[in-house]
């Protein structure tokens, strides 16, 4: 079984899909012992929102008020491998995907704050309601090796967890122009920018 993102190695236990890409014998041996190939309820998997191409369901071990890991059905291993357009295109899916089953779980703590706010006379606009982040580890950084967006909704449960989601911002005016500063997390939005400039995701600043 899994756990979050760490001490996952040699613990799958389910069938790879069989279909299309998985004809490379590397890829089907390593979808056949992926966690997070096919997740279903009877694995253990509380599954929050499904779709055809992309699923969410909640981290087991969870680092904030809500946390969500959102996925592709399909096997691709993790950040570093995205390349291009296809893989901004496929980030801003899984991106869009990942708001809509946050937004799903998030709604009744929205409310409920709102009546706290209101009680309070305070502001009850949109703005009011928690931090929400996305992102993906890097490797070397242990983790589940199936990409996934780490979903939250702030605030953190403590210090300590909010240092694995640190957001380190790029420098514009590096040569050539940085998205994201030395951090083993990257935002969606900054995967995005990096892939779309031709580049690579990486732990150091890219
Ligand atoms: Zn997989
Ligand atoms: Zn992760």
């Amino acid at each position: 079984m899994w756990s979050g993102c760490l001490n996952v190695l040699g613990l799958g236990s389910g069938k790879g899909k069989e279909e299309g890409l998985l004809s490379d014998p590397q890829l089907s041996k390593e979808t056949a012992k992926c966690v997070f190939c096919n997740p279903t309820p009877e694995k253990g998997f509380d599954i929050v929102l499904e779709e055809e191409r992309f699923i969410a369901f909640r981290d087991r071990d969870p680092a904030a008020a809500h946390h969500l890991l959102a996925i592709p059905r399909e096997h691709i291993t993790n950040v570093k491998s995205l390349r291009g357009e296809p893989g901004a295109k496929l980030v801003e899916e899984l991106h869009r995907f990942g708001t809509r089953a946050l937004a799903k779980v998030m709604h009744p703590i929205d409310v409920a704050r709102s009546h706290d706010n209101d009680a309070l006379g305070k502001d009850l606009s949109p703005a009011s309601s928690p931090e929400t982040r996305y992102g993906f580890h890097i490797p070397p950084f242990r983790s589940v090796e199936h990409l996934h967006l780490h979903c939250l909704a702030l605030p953190f449960r403590s210090p300590y967890r909010a240092l694995k989601y640190r957001v380190a911002p790029g420098d514009p005016n590096a040569r050539p122009p940085q998205h994201k500063g030395w951090s083993w997390f990257v935002t969606a939005v900054q995967t995005i920018a990096i892939l779309r400039d031709g580049g690579t995701v990486k732990v150091g600043a890219c």
